[in-house]
Order: C-alpha cells, then sequence, then structure tokens
C-alpha cells in the first residue's frame, strides 16, 4: 500500500488517510464497514454512507489518521443566519 497521504472526495465530504499515522486499531473498518473496506484497493468509499455517518466516524480514529472536512456550510458550528 502507497505510504502517502489519500484523499477520497465524495458529496458533501472529503476524507483523507495518512499511512503513516495510521495504528491499525481497525475501529474505522468495525464502526462503519460499508465505507472502510481495506479489502479494495481504494478503501474508502464516500458513497456508502451519509457524509454526517462518515464524519463521525472518522472523529474516532485514535491517531488521526482520517480527516474529514465537510463544505463550510454543513459544519454544525456554523450558524444559521437570518436574511
Ligand atoms: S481508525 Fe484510524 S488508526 Fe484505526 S485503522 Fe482506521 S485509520 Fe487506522
Amino acid at each position: 500500500m502507497t505510504r502517502r497521504l489519500q484523499t477520497y472526495e465524495g458529496h458533501g465530504i472529503t476524507v483523507t488517510f495518512d499511512p503513516e499515522r495510521c495504528t491499525h486499531s481497525a475501529k474505522c473498518v468495525r464502526g462503519l464497514p460499508s465505507v472502510f473496506d481495506t479489502k479494495r484497493k481504494r478503501w474508502v468509499d464516500v458513497t456508502a454512507a451519509t457524509a454526517e455517518e462518515i464524519a463521525a466516524q472518522v472523529a474516532k480514529c485514535p491517531s488521526g489518521a482520517l480527516q474529514a472536512v465537510l463544505p463550510a456550510e454543513r459544519t454544525p458550528t456554523t450558524p444559521e443566519r437570518e436574511t
């Protein structure tokens, strides 16, 4: 497997994986197996769950190898604005 940073772009979320940081705890694979499947060459399928589900699972990665970027308008910390 390549040791370079991997990027997986989907609808509403981009996931990056840094193999240098992964501690192989398999939390991602057990937690959301439809998205994280090491049997696939492109092992992160960002179309297999909602962006929110993927972001929640990425947040549980103990090493920080997985990171997720959501568009600014979809982040829960962005306050709603009345116009
Ligand atoms: S949860 Fe993070 S550290 Fe564990 S296997 Fe997945 S990417 Fe690697």
